[in-house]
């Protein structure tokens, strides 16, 4: 959790920043990739930040990550792109995570 002061996906997820937020509930934000790899592309995050799948699976924190499938399913809907998505999450900078605040992409395709 050492990040967590200078955390920018707690910043966007706790509407600090001027990123528009697009859906949320109690527990996640969702917002636009600044650099979209899919016609859709969706970043859900956590509102309590987590370092990555890793820090959930120490803690015990695992039905987060029911909630945030469910969550991502339920905007893929919103979005009408349910028949056409992808979800992917980076742990660690050798899969190419960059921002060190849990995160689940939704890449949509028409
Ligand atoms: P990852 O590589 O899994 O850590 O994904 C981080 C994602 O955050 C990348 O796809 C970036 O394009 C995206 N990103 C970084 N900064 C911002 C920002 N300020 N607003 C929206 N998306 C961002």
């Amino acid at each position: 959790m050492a990040k967590q002061i200078d955390c920018l996906f707690c910043k966007i997820a706790n509407k600090k920043t001027d990123t528009e937020i697009i859906y949320e509930d109690e527990d996640f934000s969702a917002f636009y990739d600044i650099k979209p790899k899919a016609p859709i592309h969706i970043l859900i995050v956590p509102k309590k930040h987590f370092e990555s799948i890793i820090e959930i699976e120490e803690n015990g924190d695992i039905e987060i990550l029911g909630k945030i499938l469910a969550f991502a399913a339920k905007l893929a809907k919103k979005f009408n792109i349910e028949n056409g998505y992808r979800l992917q999450f980076n742990q660690g900078k050798k899969a190419g995570q960059e921002i060190d605040h849990l995160h689940l992409h939704l890449l949509g395709f028409k």
